[in-house]
Parts: C-alpha cells; sequence; structure tokens
C-alpha cells in the first residue's frame, strides 16, 4: 500500500518518498527529499512575464524526477535560500 502525499509523490511500502509517475525512491518518509531530486533554476525575472520584472535576484527552482524527470515540486527563493523543505508525516 502506498500513501499519496503530493500530486507528484507517494509514500511507498517501504517508508521512502517516491515519485508517483515510476516509483523511483527519494528518501525516507519525514526527511527533505528534495536533495535527492534534480534541480533546475531559473531567473524568475522572465520566466512568469511583466508581474516579476523586479525580482531580478528571485529564482525558480523546479525539482524534477531524477529517474523519469516528471516535474516533483518547484519554488520561488533567492539563490542562497535553503529549499523549503516539506516533511511530511503519516
Ligand atoms: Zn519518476
Amino acid at each position: 500500500m502506498s500513501a499519496r502525499i503530493s500530486a507528484s509523490l507517494v509514500v511507498n511500502d517501504s517508508g521512502e518518498i517516491a515519485c508517483m509517475s515510476c516509483g523511483h525512491a527519494l528518501g525516507p518518509s519525514g526527511q527533505p527529499w528534495k536533495n535527492a531530486a534534480t534541480l533546475s533554476k531559473t531567473p524568475l525575472q522572465g520566466a512568469a512575464g511583466e508581474p516579476y520584472s523586479n525580482a531580478a535576484n528571485v529564482l525558480l527552482r523546479k525539482f524534477y524526477c531524477p529517474s523519469c524527470a516528471t516535474l516533483l515540486d518547484s519554488e520561488s527563493a533567492l539563490e542562497e535560500d535553503p529549499f523549503l523543505n516539506d516533511v511530511v508525516h503519516i
């Protein structure tokens, strides 16, 4: 039995957070998983048009499954900010 924890992530039978599309495990449930994902960083400026044109220092981070490249999560942050870790307890 696996438990769905977001639109793209599940906790599998072994208690690991895993990609819902391919089952690739990203680490134990209850721990931050983003370090195990493939990270893409894009300046937010220009990414979303005029409303964000003053956001010169803001990055759009996208976290992809390293196995199947499904987009798992995204966040906007300054370069020096740590990852926004959602720790899920079930
Ligand atoms: Zn995957």
